[in-house]
């Protein structure tokens, strides 16, 4: 047995080396398996301890008990994970600060997408004074240490100004910043993309494609019908890579443009071969997944997210998909809206901390002292188990909001999942085990690209 990853110090702390028992033991229902030419990797959800146990050697039964791979046959594995993180939350320190702060420079958008949540919000923009206000809200909370900036909307880039405001005022009182962006791309410039990777410290954007020319132009419904808007945001794409912009395309997937995504993910690999900071994956649209009642089907459901696996592998191949390393520490947060240390800021100077809660929940008010922590405690109430929860190995490390449209509701398709992307991180975990010369160290802490997917 090697061990790939060690396990977590804080869980062990907790759990210690388990004692071996003169019983019948089996692998915990935490245990997600991977092959690999040498042998088997296990990966353990609640230790986040991966092993690699090697073809043709003896199973070492000792190790693998005080590890936590095996358990008793009556162990009750949900209760125990319970256990431990109800201590580990106790345990958490609130973080003093706050570093990632989503701002809003305005709620509307120079596109229609039929799917958009934000659909029947007030358009407002974020005012010279409120930026100011931001800056130094920004300057106040985050304890000298360095922030991270997620630049939302509508349309962050129907108010570059705004960006410009914040930056400014955060350089010029010496606040460490780096940004990332939520964008259709489509009002880039020349000049914006070389102010972004200067002024803003723009590291990575993320924009959405729902299908090839065709198929893009008719779901953006841009208000300029005379710009093409697929050809210029191709163009953008190029322009912000070539200014040292990392780029994550989403490919928005529902039952109608499936077939069409396969052919857009060939169109972007001729467009950007070998594109080392272009990162693609697909999603459902959750309008489609959620709302739509001929989705509702199970059979319906699942066999979206079939088509969906299948671009993902596809994607995977190209070698446009990203990788990931498994996550060190025990999972006590889902988002940014329980995680302590982020806040989002509306145009109008509202502050809240769900990103997709633009005038809901909200905890304060720029200017105005304190947060309500009535509200604050909204954002962080979780939805309860569900009878699949007891043999679902991501029990330890899974958590849902009562807040969140996007993961309050668990189907077998979205666990399935999240369980390829932890196979997946599982091999590039191993291929840095393997090959440590060719991957960064793990961070601990999130990267900036995985902030935006
Ligand atoms: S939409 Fe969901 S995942 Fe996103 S910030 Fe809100 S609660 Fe978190
Ligand atoms: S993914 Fe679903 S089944 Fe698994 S622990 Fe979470 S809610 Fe329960």
């Amino acid at each position: 047995m090697q061990t790939i990853v060690p396990a977590s110090g804080i869980v062990m702390k907790v759990l210690g080396p388990q004692k071996k028992q003169n019983t019948a033991y089996r692998f915990m229902t935490f245990c997600v398996r991977r092959r690999v030419p040498e042998g088997e990797l296990v990966f353990h959800t609640l230790t986040r301890q991966m092993i690699l146990l090697e073809d043709g050697q003896p199973r070492p039964e000792d190790a693998l008990i005080a590890a936590w791979f095996l358990v008793p046959e009556g162990c009750d594995d949900k209760k125990l994970a319970a256990q431990v993180r109800s201590v580990l939350q106790v345990m958490k320190q609130k973080p003093e600060h706050i570093r990632k702060y989503t701002i809003y420079t305005t709620s509307d958008c120079n596109a229609r997408c039929f799917y958009c949540f934000e659909r029947g919000w007030k358009r407002t923009y974020m005012t010279q004074q409120t930026a100011r206000r931001t800056a130094a809200f920004i300057a106040e909370h985050c304890g000298g240490k360095p922030v991270i900036l997620a630049w939302f909307g509508g349309e962050p880039m129907m108010n570059p100004a705004a960006i410009d405001t914040i930056c400014s005022a955060l350089r010029d009182a010496g606040v460490e910043y780096s940004s990332i962006m939520t964008s259709n791309l489509s009002l880039f410039t020349p000049e914006l993309a070389q102010r972004a990777a200067e002024l803003w410290n723009l590291k990575g954007a993320q924009v959405t494609l729902d299908g090839t020319r065709e198929v893009y132009n008719r779901a953006k419904a841009y208000v300029d019908k005379t710009m093409d808007g697929y050809m210029r945001v191709l163009e953008n794409i190029r322009l912000l890579l070539r200014a040292g912009i990392g780029v994550s395309i989403r490919l928005n997937m529902d039952r109608y443009n499936a077939d069409d995504l396969f052919a857009l993910v060939e169109e972007l690999a001729v467009q950007f071969p070998g594109e080392k900071e272009l990162v693609i994956y697909p999603a459902l649209l959750f309008e489609d997944v959620e709302n739509n009642p001929k989705t509702r089907s199970f059979a319906e459901r699942e066999a979206l997210y079939e088509r969906l696996f299948a671009l993902r592998d596809r994607i995977s191949a190209l070698g446009y998909a990203k990788k990931i390393r498994l996550r060190r520490n025990p999972v006590l947060n889902m988002c940014k809206a329980d995680c302590g240390e982020a806040v989002t800021v509306t145009p109008e100077g509202g502050l809240g901390l769900c990103e997709h809660c633009l005038d809901q929940n909200l905890i304060g008010r720029l200017g105005e002292p304190g947060f309500d922590k009535t509200a604050e405690a909204v954002c962080s109430e979780r939805m309860p188990e569900i009878p699949a929860c007891a043999q679902c190995p991501l029990y330890p490390q899974c958590i849902r909001l009562k807040i969140c449209d996007i993961s309050r509701n668990c189907w077998p398709g979205s666990r399935e999942l999240t369980i390829r992307m932890l196979r997946e991180n599982m091999a590039t975990e191993y291929d840095a085990w393997l090959h440590p010369a060719a991957h960064d160290a793990p961070d601990e802490s999130e990267t900036v690209l995985e902030e935006i997917t």
